[in-house]
């Protein structure tokens, strides 16, 4: 596995290199959801493709007085990970290495980050795209991989590949979960006992609107109440938000159809995990 740390050697890479690349973004503190996409990169880039890896907490699409300093960095253990998962190249730059201190441009997704996570964190997906972008150049794949658990992530995603005409292709990876239901995430790190043992009632609340609307209920009124009296049934839990959108356009709805995504953020202390859960 080749380790590269700097944007000149990541352009230096790509030139001249004939084989199809599949991207796996992530912000490291790998765990069995970044190793699954890794499986799925390695299976789309097939035996002569390469399989990159980047790992970057990008300082961007994190608020200010958010967990940036505190965010789990675990470079042996990813390292580690990422060669037994038969990983090409892992791309792992320092913030200097990505962004000059005098920047002066950003790439904005204007409408389906308005709502859900882009409500509650303002700029987050801002910084995203902008990342992304880079990635993108300066790694130049053919295909990413990203995962379903950050569901408006990946839709964003999409609509960036679309109207900047980056030619690759999106493929979605979804949601790697404990035993219990918890989606695997880098920041359930940060719960406690108590909290960690609390945490599956954001799926359990899910599962349970989501049933409620497979027996007939439409009304989004009725099934979000279900999910909020079944989080509030968890003491340490605190609701974000709690919402029926349409899968594509991240509208609210007020009554659930074809194509309904039922999505929560709920803070356990100071940590806030997102799930989500489409609505047949
Ligand atoms: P992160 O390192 O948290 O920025 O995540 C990097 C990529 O891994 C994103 O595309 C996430 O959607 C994806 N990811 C994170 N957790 C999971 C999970 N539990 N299952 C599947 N994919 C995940």
């Amino acid at each position: 596995m080749q380790v590269i740390g700097t944007a000149l050697k990541a352009h230096a890479f790509v030139r001249g290199n004939g084989k199809r690349r599949v991207l796996v973004p992530t912000m490291g503190a790998l765990h069995h959801g970044h190793a699954a996409l890794i499986e799925i990169a390695r299976d789309a880039a097939g035996d002569s493709g390469q399989v990159v890896v980047s790992i970057f907490v990008n300082p961007l699409q994190f608020e200010p007085g958010g967990d940036y300093d505190r965010y789990p960095r675990s470079q042996n253990a990813d390292e580690e990970l990422c060669r037994t998962a038969g990983v090409d190249v892992l791309f792992r730059p320092g913030p200097a290495q990505m962004y000059r201190d005098d920047r002066s441009t950003a790439v904005e997704e204007n409408r389906l980050s308005q709502t859900l996570c882009g409500r509650s964190r303002p700029g987050h997906f801002r910084g995203v795209c902008t990342v992304v972008t880079k990635l993108f150049h300066l790694l130049a794949p053919d295909a990413a991989v990203f995962g379903e658990k950050d569901y408006q992530q990946l839709a964003i995603i999409r609509r960036l590949v679309r109207d900047l005409d980056f030619d690759i292709k999106i493929i979605a990876a979804p949601t790697v979960r404990e035993a219990d239901g918890l989606a695997f995430s880098s920041r359930n790190l940060y719960l406690t006992a108590e909290e960690r043992e609390q945490a599956p009632v954001i799926r359990a609340a899910l599962l349970e609107a989501a049933q409620l609307a497979a027996c007939g209920e439409t009304s989004a009124a009725r099934l979000l109440h279900c999910a909020r009296e079944r989080i509030g049934s968890a003491p340490l839990a605190r609701i974000d938000y709690i919402e029926l959108v349409h899968a594509e356009t991240l509208q609210q709805q007020t009554a659930a159809g074809a194509n309904s995504l039922l999505a929560a953020a709920v803070f356990f202390g100071k940590t806030r995990l997102i799930d989500n859960l489409l609505v047949a």
